[in-house]
């Protein structure tokens, strides 16, 4: 999505352990207009895919997710992050390891919300290293949901899970992907 290509170069703050800043209209402050774009642009690329539901995880994956599941015409459910256990036999949970804080969360969803009946499109911020992607995938697994693919804002390509995780037969789709992300300087695969 070249409008997003430009905002993050515009907007974006590259800081040390490859963070990638996009609190301007991502993360902290957010551009509704623009965030309604970008779900735009996901329910077309999974339009005729038979969702039902969207999955992603708290904080910053809930205003992307709500701005796909619009155009979808689906809900939302957002896997909560708890560092204590939840309720056993009322949720399905799965260990995560936070990519921007390093520490390992449980992440659950009530089994109300999400069950095998859901053909399920998981929706994130970031791709990084992979570990909420496959924590929410797990947590679909659990439901016996089918995942039908992945929708992320902003893929770092220079970490691979998302190349891993497609050669594993996953399908993701990302509106920018990093390629290298050089002091300042932000590249992107064509
Ligand atoms: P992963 O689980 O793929 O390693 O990391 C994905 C999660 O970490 C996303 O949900 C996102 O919130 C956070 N994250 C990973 N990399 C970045 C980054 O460069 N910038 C920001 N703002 N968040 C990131």
């Amino acid at each position: 999505m070249k409008a997003l290509q430009d905002k993050i170069l515009k907007e974006g703050k590259v800081y040390p352990g490859n963070i990638l800043k996009v609190g301007s209209f991502l993360n902290h402050r957010i551009d509704v207009s623009f965030l309604m774009e970008m779900g735009k642009t996901i329910a077309l690329l999974y339009g005729e895919t038979g969702v039902n539901k969207i999955l992603t995880i708290e904080t910053s994956g809930i205003p992307i997710a709500f701005a796909a599941a619009f155009y979808m015409n689906v809900p939302v459910v957002f896997a909560k992050k708890s560092k204590t256990k939840n309720i056993a036999g009322e949720t399905y949970v799965e260990p995560v390891e936070s990519f921007t804080h390093g520490e390992v969360y449980d992440a659950f969803v009530s089994k109300e919300f999400l069950t095998a009946d859901d053909r399920v499109l998981i929706v994130d911020d970031f791709l990084a290293n992979g570990k909420a992607l496959v924590c929410l995938s797990k947590l679909c697994e659990d439901a016996g949901a089918t995942v039908v693919g992945a929708a992320i804002a902003i893929e770092k390509g220079f970490q691979h899970s998302g190349d891993r995780l497609r050669m594993e037969g996953m399908r993701i789709e990302s509106l920018a992907i990093i390629e290298s992300m050089d002091g300042n300087t932000i590249t992107f695969r064509e």
